[in-house]
């Protein structure tokens, strides 16, 4: 068994070297670090001790690239979003939005920067593809029935599949449109850090509600020939689901990752864990190995206690549960 944590938030080498000596202790082998565009721009120094503290300590370094250009999972701002405005992403009603658009020239020009700087200056082990996503509707957007990207970019993508008029809702045909936008910027992607000689993890945002879609999801994404491990997760406790159904992401991960021979990852939801469910985490988990899964990850070190938005009731017991049933799963591994 093989067992991570994402690591965010702390800038100061030394305390950095301390939690790395601390995760490595307690039996991870890899480390996910965040690196953020304000990292790219201002810690880039900071990152290059933390990836060396975590291979002295024996720990594969992944690095996310976290909430950049506003297309990965992260609560960091995008800077380039913001700036680069012929690459934003349009709304529905015609607003441009701060994110960069999965089709743009923009978005690849500064991945291609950003994945320099991990293979060159870092030299890290791998990028962990964060949840590539377009933007994802909350709140009043969402119940307007507000969507994006409409922007001129992904109009004629849409015309070039179908052959038909951009439509003003977002039909299934939008949806798959978008997700072969994401297929091509992640192939673009991971092809350019293959090419620096990285390794590529990413990770799928899960399909909830549609099991068929979660399938296909899983086996276009595992068919990348640069892609190493495919990675989801579902966090039922956020979504208010039992933790049995677990078990059908699990499924439809490990077929996909069989035949396209890659490895295959599931997290754990480590941050705001309501009271009293904690151990919960410990069943899921027992579930992923049961299932076959051979990695499993928590976000985020301490059960995410020192980010006040995201922690849990109780993250001490939280990470107890974790670290708890890591032991257990590799006494059994090994016995
Ligand atoms: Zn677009």
């Amino acid at each position: 068994m093989h067992f991570g944590v994402s690591y965010f938030g702390v800038r100061n080498p030394l305390h950095c070297q301390r939690d790395i000596e601390a995760i490595a202790r307690l039996g991870f082998s890899s480390i996910i670090f965040t690196f953020s565009e304000e990292d790219h721009r201002f810690y880039q120094g900071t990152l290059v001790a933390c990836v060396r503290y975590a291979h002295e300590q024996g720990l594969q370094a992944y690095i996310d690239p976290w909430g950049v250009c506003g297309v990965f999972g992260g609560e960091a701002f995008s800077e380039r979003g913001a700036w680069d405005l012929a690459g934003q992403q349009q709304r529905s009603d015609g607003r441009p939005l701060p994110l960069l658009c999965p089709n743009s020239a923009e978005v690849r020009t500064y991945l291609q920067r950003w994945i320099t700087t991990v293979a060159e200056v870092l030299h890290a082990d791998a990028i962990f593809w964060d949840e590539p996503h377009f933007s994802l509707p909350f709140g009043a957007t969402q119940q307007q029935g507000l969507w994006s990207c409409c922007c001129v970019r992904c109009q004629a993508q849409f015309r070039h599949l179908y052959g038909t008029a951009f439509p003003t809702t977002e039909t299934p045909e939008v949806r798959q449109c978008k997700q072969e936008a994401l297929l091509q910027l992640i192939q673009d992607a991971t092809a350019m850090a293959a090419g620096h000689g990285l390794r590529n993890i990413v990770c799928i945002l899960p399909e909830h509600e549609d099991l068929e879609g979660l399938q296909r999801k899983c086996a276009r994404f595992a068919a990348n020939p640069h892609l190493d491990i495919l990675a989801t997760d579902p966090y039922p406790l956020w979504h208010r689901r039992e933790v049995a159904t677990t078990q059908v992401f699990c499924e439809a991960l490990l077929q996909a990752c069989q035949r396209h021979h890659k490895h295959a990852q599931m997290w754990i939801q480590g941050f705001r864990v309501p009271a009293g469910q904690e151990s919960l985490l410990g069943d899921e988990m027992r579930l992923m190995a049961q299932c076959g899964i051979h990695d499993i990850a928590i976000w985020s070190y301490l059960a995410t206690g020192y980010m006040s938005s995201h922690t849990c009731a109780d993250a001490p017991r939280v990470w107890e549960v974790f670290t708890q049933t890591m032991l257990e799963l590799r006494g059994g591994a090994l016995g």
